[in-house]
């Protein structure tokens, strides 16, 4: 434990509210624990362990957490906070059952802050932060190939145009990047179809603050639209199909969006290390390794999306001009 940790006014307010949820509590052999996560829609959902008479059963307050997140619709956390006031305890740290369900439900590198508490206040010496890929290095993962593939032959089987994009693209292109799920395009009219597809698991999903828009499954999101706002889209067409290349991921056959198109994305995103992703990182990855980046076409794809304006400074920043 260090007595460095500056945290920010989000995750200060989260820790806040891990603490209110530890007033609920119902202890009967341990200790009251609360914990808060931040979920996708940018709403915090707290929870507080509920112990049982019988031995074993019951749920960490971390579980109940996120249990509370998905009820509400969030199949992703960005953040997670933890307290107790136990003396009993080394570190106040999740168990090894939490952090596989914080990895399940984790959207990047999630960060697990934690911290104990005295007559209802946080004591900030205790105040603790790490990432999820720190406390559980190597979790329990699904093959995503085996997964890829039965994707890819579903598409197939429906007629339905799918490439690659964001995340995995670039790991496709740079090979220097690593994949943490795959986000796959597809028309925005099929996304119905898909919903159809994988109706067993899959439920039609609006990403945070609505920004993507599809069918969300365990370690794939199938997306029809990702939008800034209702001006800013960026949606299939013929061009962004055309343009795709045809590229191995997981061993398996895929199209994957022209770099372009990746920056394009990214440049409209702008999302940083605080929602867990590195869009910036991203397009610097991608102008190291491509120095023949189509600047007409990039500037066509964002005029498409109606983003020319709002990328400009960002991509400068990046080292682009258009
Ligand atoms: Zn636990």
């Amino acid at each position: 434990m260090s007595n460095k940790v500056k945290l920010t006014r989000e995750e200060q307010t989260l820790l806040e509210r891990a603490l209110e949820a530890m007033r609920y509590a119902h202890v009967i052999w341990g200790f009251p624990v609360g914990a808060a996560v931040l979920g996708e829609d940018n709403l915090d959902y707290i929870g507080c362990n509920v112990e049982s008479d019988v031995s074993g059963l019951g749920i960490c307050a971390e579980r109940c957490a996120i249990d509370h997140a998905v009820l509400h619709g969030n199949r992703r956390i960005r953040k997670i906070a933890i307290t107790s006031e136990s003396k009993a305890v080394r570190g106040l740290r999740p168990c090894g059952a939490c952090l596989q369900y914080v990895k399940d439900f984790s959207q990047g590198d999630v960060k697990i802050i934690t911290a104990t508490s005295k007559d209802g206040r946080i004591l900030p010496e205790s105040v603790d932060r790490r990432t999820i890929r720190e406390m559980l290095p190597l979790p329990f993962e699904i093959d995503l190939g085996l997964k890829l593939s039965q994707i890819a032959k579903k598409f197939e089987i429906a007629g339905i145009p799918w490439v690659v994009v964001s995340g995995a693209a670039v790991h496709l292109w740079t090979s220097r990047r690593e994949i943490t799920d795959v986000d796959i395009l597809v028309p925005e009219e099929d996304v119905p179809k898909v919903g159809v597809l994988f109706d067993t698991e899959g439920k039609s999903w609006k990403a945070p603050r609505g920004t993507s828009f599809g069918v969300a499954l365990r370690g794939f999101h199938i997306v029809g639209k990702v939008m800034v706002d209702e001006e800013c889209r960026f949606v299939m067409d013929e061009e962004i199909v055309r343009r795709a290349c045809p590229k191995k991921l997981f061993n398996i056959e895929v199209r994957v969006a022209s770099v372009e198109d990746n920056i394009a994305l990214k440049a409209m995103l702008q999302r940083g290390p605080d929602v867990g992703k590195r869009d910036k990182d991203d397009i610097l990855l991608l102008k190291e390794t491509h120095r023949d980046i189509d600047l007409q076409y990039l500037r066509r794809r964002l005029e498409v999306c109606n983003a020319v304006e709002r990328t400009h400074a960002f991509l400068r920043s990046c080292g682009i001009s258009i």
